[in-house]
């Protein structure tokens, strides 16, 4: 990061949203609390009013939870940076270093969960825990699981990598589901094995996205770093990268590609495949889809952006440049992960598309699913594919409840923290009347942030899609055994005739 001020990093953002002026209506109508301010602030300066101070554009940045429903990446990216640099001078409270570690609190809790569970309850132990790390007294704590998904994991031989020819993924579960809630991941390794795909558990690390927002930069580096290199090697080895965390799937699919396309290190890999190819764009975008396609037989709809033969045109232009978040870290070894991540469902519907997806469900107990959509799922640009995938489901009429600027407002860890934790609940409030409207039989999200922050604040019980998914599978086989086992009490009763008759003969 260059060596510029932290207020002269946003005062950059500020003028920059300021000059555009777009989103000075268009964020009213959504869940974001950080362009009203920042609007406010401006007009209070350009009516003469006091300079916005340090303290006030520190409190800005933080109403920013990187929803990604603002239509810049680029203003995303400085707002992260900015925040960054407010860190990077101040530090960080040891309470947020703390929880920001969703890992090792995860870890932590797992190694003696009833006791765990005992300390995170409603007990005035608990209430004084809070206290002590920065999280809101009124905040329910998800409870820790008794085994957690990497024991179940290496227990079922999963994060051996499988040496196999057919389709193989290699599945980033995140630390929410890892730690918290185990029965989403272990739902994605059964319907995936259901669908005769082979499933590694490669090694990982949390995906970045709570540091980032916290703006703890060298922490989000780190493990940014350590997940390229273990999800690069998969790739390599011919597995797709799936994450049934949208969240996941969002650093690791855009805002690790945003800018890699202007590295360096593409720049030159273009330039070399245009000098063999005598400049013909169109030759050099088929040259790198068939090199994409080569490590694993396919790539995600969003590695298409980078070879389109205008897009391979701007390349050499050095007036464009990677100014991701992540432009230290080499673009190809950025592209090489993105391009072969998938979200869960957009990996199914892939799947069903092409005729891949076994179909037998079996009933579910509920008619009325409403699902919403979480901000990184639609930031990933890949539709619906959780409502045309329970639309599959028999007797499931899935309703979409929010719309693309709707947002829990969790933040991740952030609505935990007590500093933030009315903010969460207000930026929450437009989604969860929605979803209180629709009253609903069952809630699904893929989003356990989301899902965390329903369990705060609504009374229903919420389910991951490819839950719904797993019970019509089993519904299904149990349907199939019980009518199995009505086969064959039928076939033992025409035994017990035939023998009667045989014996009848004798
Ligand atoms: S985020 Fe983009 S569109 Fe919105 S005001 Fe800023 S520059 Fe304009
Ligand atoms: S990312 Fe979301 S919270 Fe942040 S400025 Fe954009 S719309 Fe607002």
């Amino acid at each position: 990061m260059s060596s510029e001020s932290a207020e002269h990093r946003t005062r950059k953002v500020i003028d920059r949203c300021v000059s555009c002026g777009h989103c000075r209506d268009l964020m009213n109508d959504t869940s974001c609390l950080y362009f009203p301010r920042l609007y406010q602030l401006r007009d209070r300066e350009t009516a003469g009013g006091a300079r916005i101070s340090a303290a006030e554009m520190k409190q800005m940045l933080d109403l920013c939870n990187t929803c990604g429903i603002c239509p810049c990446p680029t203003v995303q990216t400085w707002i992260r940076q900015a925040k960054d640099a407010f860190v990077e001078r101040a530090g960080l409270p040891y309470s947020v270093r703390l929880i920001e570690n969703v890992q090792f609190v995860g870890k932590l809790g797992g190694a003696a969960p009833r006791l765990a569970n005992l300390l995170v309850g409603d007990s005035p132990v608990a209430v004084g825990l809070k206290r002590l790390a920065g999280l809101h007294p009124a905040r329910r704590l998800p409870r820790f699981p008794l085994e957690s998904f990497d024991s179940w994991a290496q227990s079922r031989g999963l994060t051996h990598m499988p040496q196999t020819a057919g389709r193989k993924v290699a599945y980033f579960a995140g630390c929410t589901a890892r730690y918290l809630f185990p029965e989403v991941a272990k739902a994605t390794v059964e319907v995936l094995q259901h669908n005769g795909i082979a499933v590694f558990v490669p090694e990982q690390k949390c995906c970045g996205m709570p540091t980032m927002l916290e703006g703890d930069r060298p922490f989000t580096f780190d493990r940014a770093r350590f997940n390229l290199a273990e999800l690069g090697k998969c790739v390599a080895a011919g597995f797709d990268i799936v994450c049934s965390c949208p969240t996941c799937g969002y650093l690791l699919k855009s805002v690790l590609r945003e800018g890699a396309e202007y590295s360096e290190a593409y720049r030159s890999l273009v330039q070399r495949m245009s000098a063999a190819a005598n400049g013909d764009a169109d030759q050099v975008s088929a040259r790198l889809a068939l090199d994409d396609a080569a490590l694993t037989g396919r790539s995600n709809a969003r590695s298409a952006h980078g070879r389109q033969p205008w897009m391979l045109g701007l390349v050499p232009w050095k007036v464009f440049r990677d100014h991701g978040y992540f432009a230290e870290i080499d673009g190809l070894e950025r592209l090489r992960v993105a391009n072969h991540t998938y979200d869960l469902g957009e990996y199914l519907r892939e799947l069903q598309r092409e005729g891949q997806l076994n179909c037998e469900f079996g009933a579910v107990a509920a008619r009325n699913v409403a699902y919403f959509a979480p901000c990184h799922q639609r930031q990933q640009d890949i539709g619906q594919p959780w409502m045309e995938l329970l639309g599959l489901l028999p007797g499931v009429e899935p309703t979409q409840v929010g719309d693309g600027f709707d947002c829990c407002g969790q933040g991740g860890i952030m609505g935990f923290k007590k500093d933030f934790h009315e903010t969460s609940l207000t930026i929450g409030a437009r989604l969860t009347r929605k979803i209180a409207a629709a009253v609903p039989e069952r809630l699904a999200t893929d989003c356990l942030s989301c899902r965390l922050q329903f369990q705060q604040m609504l009374p229903y019980e919420v389910l991951h899609p490819v839950e719904i998914l797993r019970d019509a599978y089993r519904a299904k086989h149990r349907g199939q055994a019980v009518f199995n086992g009505i086969l064959r009490t039928f076939d033992r009763h025409d035994s017990c005739f035939a023998l009667t008759a045989d014996s009848r003969r004798e």
